[in-house]
C-alpha cells in the first residue's frame, strides 16, 4: 500500500469510530435529532473513503469514482452542516442545505465530464466543504444566551478547518485543468496533510459538543423546578449568592421577596392535587412575567416562592410586588374550577453586613409570616416593619410609603 492508499485506510476508520460514538450519544444521550445526522454525516464520510480506496487500489484516475467521492465528501460535510443548524433551532436546515448540495454536485459533475477541469472540480468540492463547516460554525452561538466556553472552542476548530478547506481549494486550483505537474503534486501533499487532521478535528469537536449539552442540560436540570422551570431551591440559593457578591461589591441595592401562597392546603382539599399542581404552576408564571429578564425568580418550596429583584431597593420592590399581588388576586388560574388564589409577601433590602443569603432568607421570612399573621394577601417589608419598632400592626405597601 502506498502513502494515499493507507491514509485513506486511516479515514476509514476514524469515520466509523466517530459514526459510532455519535450514534451511541444519540442513543444515550436524550436522542438530539442533530446527533443522529452527525452519525449519518460519519456513516456517509466512511463511504467517501472506501470508495476512494477502491479507485487507488482498482481504478487509478477514474473520473467517475473521483466525481462520486467528491459528490459524497460534500454530502457529508452537508450533513455536519444541517446538524449544526438543526441543533441551531433552524427551521428549514434540510432544504436550504440540500439546494447547496444540488448546485456543488451540478458543479462537480461539469467539472468532472462537461468541461473536465480538475482544478475547478477539487476547488468546488472543497470550497463546499469549507462554507459548510463555516455554516456550522456561525450556528454554534446562534441562540441569544451567551456562549459557553466548549462552545467557543468548538467555533475556533470550525473556522480553523473551514479555512484549511479554502487553502487546498486555492492549492487544488493550483494543479490546471489536467491536474499535471507540481500542482498536483503540492496539492496532493496538502491533502495528505492537512485534511486528516482536519477531518478528525471536525469530529472530535462535535462530539465534543453533544457531550457538553449534555453537561449543561444536566446541569439545568440539576437547578431547576420540574413543575414550573423557574429555578429550584438550589439553584435560587447558587445564583443568589452569585448576585450578593455581586451587588456588595459593586454597592448595589438587592431586594429579597419570600412569598407563600395563602390557605394553599384548602385548594388541594378542595380542587384535588392536581388542580393544585396547576395553581402553583400558574402562580410561578405570573411573578416570571412581572419581574425583569435579570431577576431571579425561585421555588424554594412546596408553594414557596423566592425573588431575587436585581439593582432595586427594598422600597421599589415594595412597588413591583404589589403589583404582583394584585396580579395574582385579580387573575384565576386556568382551568374549569375557577380557583383565585391570593398570596403574602415579605421583602428585604441587601444591608453592608449581608455577605450571604441567610441573613436576608431570616430577615424576608420574619416579614412574611407578619403578612400572613395580619390576614394574608398583603406585602410587609422588612425595613419598614424594624423602623416602626416592630410593632404589631403590619405595614402593607399602600401604608409603608
Ligand atoms: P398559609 O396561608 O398559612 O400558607 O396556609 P397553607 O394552607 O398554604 O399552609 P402551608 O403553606 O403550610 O401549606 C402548604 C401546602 O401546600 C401543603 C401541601 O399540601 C401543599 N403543597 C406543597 N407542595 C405542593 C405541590 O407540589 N403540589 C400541590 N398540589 N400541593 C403542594
Ligand atoms: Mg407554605
Ligand atoms: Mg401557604
Amino acid at each position: 500500500m502506498n502513502a494515499a492508499q493507507i491514509n485513506v485506510v486511516n479515514l476509514q476508520f476514524i469515520a466509523v469510530v466517530l459514526a459510532a460514538i455519535l450514534t451511541v450519544a444519540w442513543r444515550n444521550f436524550a436522542r438530539p435529532q442533530h446527533a443522529a445526522v452527525w452519525a449519518c454525516a460519519y456513516g456517509v464520510a466512511f463511504f467517501a473513503w472506501l470508495t476512494n480506496f477502491v479507485m487507488l487500489t482498482y481504478f487509478p484516475g477514474n473520473v467517475y469514482f473521483f466525481t462520486g467521492i467528491s459528490i459524497l465528501t460534500c454530502t457529508s460535510n452537508a450533513l455536519i452542516a444541517i446538524g449544526y443548524m438543526q441543533r441551531a433551532g433552524q427551521p428549514k436546515a434540510w432544504v436550504r442545505i440540500y439546494s447547496a448540495l444540488m448546485v456543488a454536485a451540478i458543479g462537480i459533475a461539469i467539472f468532472g465530464f462537461g468541461l473536465p477541469h480538475r482544478g475547478l472540480r477539487d476547488a468546488t468540492w472543497l470550497c463546499f466543504s469549507g462554507a459548510m463547516l463555516a455554516i456550522s460554525a456561525a450556528n454554534v452561538t446562534r441562540s441569544i444566551r451567551t456562549a459557553t466556553t466548549p462552545e467557543r472552542a468548538t467555533v475556533v476548530m470550525l473556522v480553523l478547518f473551514a479555512a484549511l478547506d479554502f487553502v487546498s481549494a486555492g492549492m487544488a486550483l493550483r494543479q490546471g485543468a489536467a491536474g499535471q505537474g507540481g500542482g498536483l503534486a503540492a496539492f496532493r501533499l496538502t491533502l495528505i496533510l492537512l485534511y486528516p487532521p482536519a477531518f478528525v478535528g471536525v469530529g472530535l469537536a462535535t462530539v465534543f459538543l453533544v457531550a457538553a449539552d449534555l453537561a449543561e442540560r444536566m446541569r439545568s436540570l440539576a437547578v431547576s423546578d420540574l413543575l414550573t422551570g423557574i429555578f429550584n431551591r438550589r439553584g435560587f440559593e447558587e445564583a443568589a449568592e452569585r448576585a450578593i457578591r455581586n451587588a456588595q461589591r459593586q454597592r448595589q441595592p438587592l431586594a429579597l421577596v419570600v412569598t407563600d401562597i395563602d390557605r394553599f392546603k384548602a385548594v388541594n382539599d378542595r380542587f384535588g392535587h392536581n388542580a393544585g399542581d396547576r395553581a402553583i404552576k400558574h402562580f410561578a408564571i405570573r411573578m416570571e412575567r412581572m419581574v425583569r429578564r435579570g431577576d431571579l425568580v425561585g421555588r424554594v418550596g412546596g408553594e414557596e416562592f423566592a425573588l431575587l429583584l436585581i439593582n432595586t431597593n427594598a422600597s421599589d420592590a415594595l412597588d413591583v410586588v404589589e403589583r404582583i399581588r394584585r396580579d395574582v388576586a385579580a387573575m384565576p388560574v386556568a382551568g374549569p374550577e375557577g380557583i383565585s388564589l391570593t398570596a403574602s409577601f415579605g421583602i428585604t433590602g441587601l444591608r453592608p453586613g449581608d455577605t450571604s443569603l441567610a441573613s436576608m432568607f431570616a430577615r424576608a421570612d420574619r416579614a412574611l409570616y407578619r403578612s400572613k399573621v395580619e390576614g394574608r394577601d398583603r406585602v410587609t417589608c422588612a425595613e419598614v416593619m424594624e423602623e416602626a419598632g416592630g410593632g404589631a400592626k403590619a405595614l402593607t405597601a399602600g401604608e409603608a410609603i
